[in-house]
């Protein structure tokens, strides 16, 4: 069996006609093609038959008693806007032409009808309803498999959002995709930013988003409800169909904060929390970098506690180490906030000191020496420390300038410690 006709024999057709002759002739016909043949014999009675029939096509005459064809199509099409309604005209009927037109009936069979012309048109009418109902049924299934994606999806056609699934409506706390229109009319409730600008501003986050790279581009999301930006991977695929886009938004919070994490304690001496060697590079090499350019000085101060091998000899690891914890709460405590202290290694640290002359950083590094010579350290007392001091020179390199700080520490040792040397 041809599919239309396969599909016919599923539907259900409200037949309305006056004249009882006619009506026998054509539900012989009918009633072929589809068995589910609903019967009404003028337009009050189509309504009803209509109401509690639900059919899928309707097929009826004009001039009835009662209720006319035009009067009853028009209460249906109020109800139902998109079903198929093919009319029996006369020739003469101009008036009702006019008004069904009005009506947007989708087919006419003249009267004296050919039961044939009738088929042919209802069939026609089944055809478009067939497509429609694949077209939706495909619709409802790719919406089903997105709706079932944990990530956040949207779809674009022609330059509007079409869909947003299920994890995207929740991911806002809103029920549907007018909610979604709404929200980003509005950048205060829903912030799209990348590259640390907001991307909605001005209404243009779509373009923003369509002119990401087809690689993978982080985004972050924030609704009115959060207070933070959620960060997510982006990824755009072009859809077959023209001008089609499927944006995916992966949620990658876990893998940002580790990242993060990851970074922090790259960066970060476990002992004393403070930046350790490797962030000091960095560090140094900007400091040194911005000195150059701007023509500003800067220096920096190498320190060493004073015999720290005969506190750990005397009072153990641990006590050493709550004294290296003290040490370097004090140096941070009293360095002015651009000043970056960090651990050099073992009971060595350094002081970036931007903007600051060896003299000014001399007399630093002699306030710290007195600061830490006066103070008193749980178990141990006293402890001293040694300061070697230099300016950078427009021609140092990390290197030189840390080793000209070395030397001048090492004459702190030498020549006594507990001292401040400046190099020259
Ligand atoms: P100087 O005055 O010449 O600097 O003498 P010093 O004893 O301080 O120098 P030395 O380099 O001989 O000894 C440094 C000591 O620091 C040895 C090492 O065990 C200790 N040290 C290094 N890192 C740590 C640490 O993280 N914790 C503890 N408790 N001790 C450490
Ligand atoms: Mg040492
Ligand atoms: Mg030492």
């Amino acid at each position: 069996m041809p599919p239309i006709q396969d599909f016919l024999s599923t539907i259900a057709l409200l037949y309305v006609e006056d004249d009882p002759d006619i009506r026998l002739q054509m539900v012989r016909f009918l009633s072929r093609r589809v068995p589910r043949l609903i019967i009404a014999e003028n337009g009050r009675d189509g309504l009803n038959k209509f109401m509690v029939n639900h059919p899928d096509i309707i097929v009826t005459d004009i001039m009835m008693p009662e209720m006319d064809g035009l009067q009853m199509a028009k209460a249906i099409r109020e109800k139902d806007r998109d079903i198929p309604i093919v009319v029996m005209t006369a020739h003469n009927d101009d008036d009702y032409f006019i008004r069904s037109i009005d009506l947007g009936i989708d087919r006419y069979v003249l009267k004296p009808t050919n039961p044939r012309f009738l088929i042919e048109a209802v069939e026609k009418c089944a055809q478009l309803l067939l497509s429609k109902r694949q077209q939706e049924e495909a619709n409802h299934y790719v919406r089903f498999l997105l709706d079932a994606q944990p990530n956040l999806l949207m779809v674009v056609t022609g330059g509007e959002v079409e869909y947003v699934n299920q994890a995207f409506l929740n991911f806002l706390g809103i029920s549907s995709l007018d909610d979604f229109k709404k929200m980003v009319v509005d950048n205060e409730d829903l912030v799209f930013s990348t590259h640390g600008s907001i991307i909605n501003e001005g209404g243009h986050w779509l373009e923003a988003l369509l002119a990401a790279p087809e690689k993978y581009s982080v985004v972050y999301l924030k609704t009115n409800k959060s207070v933070k930006l959620v960060p997510f991977a982006l990824k755009t695929n072009s859809l077959p169909e023209q001008n089609r886009h499927l944006f995916s938004f992966i949620d990658i919070t876990n893998i940002e904060n580790e990242k993060r994490q990851l970074e922090t304690q790259a960066y970060t001496d476990g002992l004393t929390g403070m930046c350790n060697r490797a962030r000091l590079q960095g560090v140094l090499e900007a400091e040194l970098h911005r000195a150059r350019r701007h023509n500003l000085p800067v220096s920096i101060i190498l320190c060493d506690i004073d015999h720290f091998k005969l506190v750990n000899d005397t009072h153990g690891h641990q006590i050493g180490d709550d004294v290296l914890k003290k040490f370097a709460k004090l140096l941070r405590e009293n360095v002015r906030i651009e000043d970056v202290v960090a651990r050099w290694g073992g009971e060595e640290f350094m002081i970036v000191s931007p903007l600051n002359d060896a003299c000014a950083t001399g007399l630093l590094a002699e306030k710290l020496r007195r600061l830490i010579a006066d103070e008193s350290f749980a178990k141990v007392g006293h402890v001293t420390c040694s300061f070697g001091v230099t300016q950078a020179r427009r021609e140092d390199t990390i290197r030189t300038l840390t080793e000209r700080a070395d030397k001048a520490l090492y004459q702190a040792k030498t020549g006594g410690r507990n001292r401040v040397e400046i190099a020259g």
